[in-house]
């Protein structure tokens, strides 16, 4: 998505070789009008998949989720990363590990708003690792639901999380994959990844 990689390149900030900032349009302000622009997309990529729920990750996942949603006309549930006081119903849970905090956290999701019959697309904000995905991909198979796939804003492609999930079989779709960091410059991919 072109006008993503644009964003990236005027408004990202390389902090390291193997880290991008990029709070001005995605991890702590957002543009709605934007934000919707790669809901649209999203929604174009996985449309006719009868997707029934989107499932992301608190926080910086559900402002993609949401437009994706809307887009899609279906519900968004966010998995919570600390149980709140009022999730006292059944729960299913997944252990994660944070790249950026460097600790475990367990995430959850509460058994009333997610079903066996439920088709689901994850929807999250940046894939390194993985481990965020593979935690929800978790709950997905705990609840018994159909994974129809994955949905990411950026990808860093030189992380292994991209891998691990296709070769996994799932359909990850991404809309800017960055090839590398290195010397403080962003390189996008040339060629899409395709999902196995
Ligand atoms: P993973 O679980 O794939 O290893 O890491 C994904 C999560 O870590 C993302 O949801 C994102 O919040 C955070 N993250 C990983 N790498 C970066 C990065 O380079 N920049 C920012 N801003 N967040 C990152």
């Amino acid at each position: 998505m072109n006008s993503l990689k644009q964003k990236i390149l005027t408004e990202g900030k390389v902090l390291s070789d193997s880290v991008i900032k990029v709070d001005g349009f995605l991890n702590h302000q957002v543009d709605p009008a934007f934000m919707q622009s790669m809901g649209e997309e999203f929604s174009s990529r996985f449309r006719g998949c009868g997707i029934t729920k989107v499932l992301t990750l608190e926080s910086s996942g559900i402002a993609p989720a949401v437009m994706t949603g809307l887009c899609l006309g279906v519900p968004v549930i966010f998995a919570r990363k600390r149980k709140s006081l009022t999730l006292h119903e059944q729960l299913y849970s997944a252990e994660v590990y944070s790249y950026t905090k460097q600790e475990s956290s367990e995430i959850s999701v509460s058994k009333d708003y997610i079903e066996a019959n439920d088709k689901v697309l994850i929807i999250d904000d940046i894939l390194a690792n993985g481990q965020a995905a593979l935690g929800m991909v978790d709950i997905v198979n705990q609840v018994g639901a159909t994974l129809e796939g994955i949905g990411i804003v950026i990808e860093k492609g030189f992380q292994e999380g991209g891998e691990v999930l296709r070769k996994r079989g799932i359909h990850v779709e991404t809309l800017a994959a960055i090839a590398s960091l290195a010397d403080g410059q962003v390189t996008f991919q040339t060629k899409e990844v395709l999902s196995q």
